[in-house]
């Protein structure tokens, strides 16, 4: 931590500044300029409250030096993670696409889109069995009935799938039936929820909150990565801003900042990123030249009558399309789509 010291401030401000440093536990280096003096506090204390510092006499600026996050940073690890979902890596040279319906509605429908997106390339078929719905009234996703469907649908389609718990109470349903666990953009800061996750065996992707800056996107991935579950995959998808014209702002910039950030995968979700059909497949191609590792996409085979999220569903024949345009921009920066 670097505490810059006010210009007028007084030498005994100063060794006040130093004294408070020293109590909890740092070692101070001063160094006095001709009208600046600037303290270098040392000592790890990743949850230190610097406004404790900040608000002393004669403080003018205090800067964090260390992310305070651990685990998920790259000064703790350096070469990226690769997350293998059953033999399917995300985070290597390849491009992994997740798609599927936003959720599971009946047998017809799953087995469907499984058959079309395992077709054009997908490699993990994505589908909610639980759905957060602002609504309560509104469809809530099959439950196990769900799960059960769409692990038969992926496993019959040669494809990995991907489906949110919502609480922890669904942890274990989850270790029967998926190979990756989402947690949802309102479930970013459940704690509690994320703790547990620490403990499961299966891969987690980690959807960004919707108002979540990236260092608290960062910080909810170390709940789960210090419980001992390496498999943490962050989902970019979309942020709310003040522009009405989108359902979301698709924060691009996400990519390579967390990637510069962390070692983590990152995917880009341009469904909920834009939340309008006909711009998902130009943000898909914008998440892939920005580095995504992998892409989540919703496809549905009637999005007209879709229960959820049909506005943002693809049709399988667009799905196709983004398939091909996005394997001309992987090529484009040297990679390729798995
Ligand atoms: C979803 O993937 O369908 C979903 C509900 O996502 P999010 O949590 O990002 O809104
Ligand atoms: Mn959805």
């Amino acid at each position: 931590m670097v505490v810059v010291v006010e210009h007028n401030a007084t030498e005994k401000n100063i060794e006040d500044i130093i004294k408070v440093l020293h109590d909890f536990g740092f070692d101070v280096h001063r160094s006095t300029g001709v009208n600046q003096t600037v303290l270098g506090a040392i000592g790890v204390k990743p949850d230190f409250d610097m406004r404790q510092i900040e608000l002393l006499s004669g403080v003018a600026h205090v800067y964090r030096i260390t992310e305070p996050y651990k685990l998920a940073s790259r000064s703790f690890r350096n070469e990226k993670t690769i997350v293998d979902v059953g033999g399917v890596k995300i985070g290597g040279d390849d491009i992994v696409v997740m798609a599927g319906p936003c959720s599971v509605e009946n047998e017809k429908q799953i087995f469907e889109i499984a058959q079309r997106v395992a077709k054009s390339g997908a490699k993990i078929l994505r589908g909610g069995a639980f759905k957060p719905r602002t609504s309560p009234y509104a469809f809530q996703g099959l439950g196990e009935e769900g799960l059960k469907l769409m692990r038969r649908a992926a496993d019959e389609n040669g494809l990995k799938m991907i489906t949110e718990a919502m609480d922890i109470s669904q942890i274990e349903l989850m270790e029967k039936y998926t190979d990756v666990i989402q947690v949802g953009a309102r479930n970013m800061q459940n704690y509690n929820f994320l703790r547990e996750l620490g403990k499961s065996t299966k891969p987690v992707m980690l959807k960004r909150g919707l108002s979540a800056t990236f260092e608290e996107w960062l910080m909810s991935a170390e709940y789960i990565l210090s419980g001992g579950n390496k498999n943490v995959m962050m989902c970019e998808r979309g942020i709310r801003t003040f522009e009405t014209a989108t359902r979301n702002t698709m924060d691009i910039s996400a990519i390579p900042v967390v990637h510069a950030k962390s070692h983590l995968p990152v995917v880009a979700d341009p469904s909920h990123g834009i939340g309008i059909r006909d711009k998902v497949i130009p943000m898909a191609r914008a998440a892939v030249a920005a580095g995504a590792d992998a892409i989540i996409v919703e496809v549905h085979n009637d999005p007209d009558h879709a229960k959820s999220d049909g506005a943002q569903s693809l049709f399988p024949n667009q799905f196709e399309e983004m398939m091909k345009q996005i394997r001309l921009i992987a090529e484009a920066i040297g990679r390729k789509v798995a």
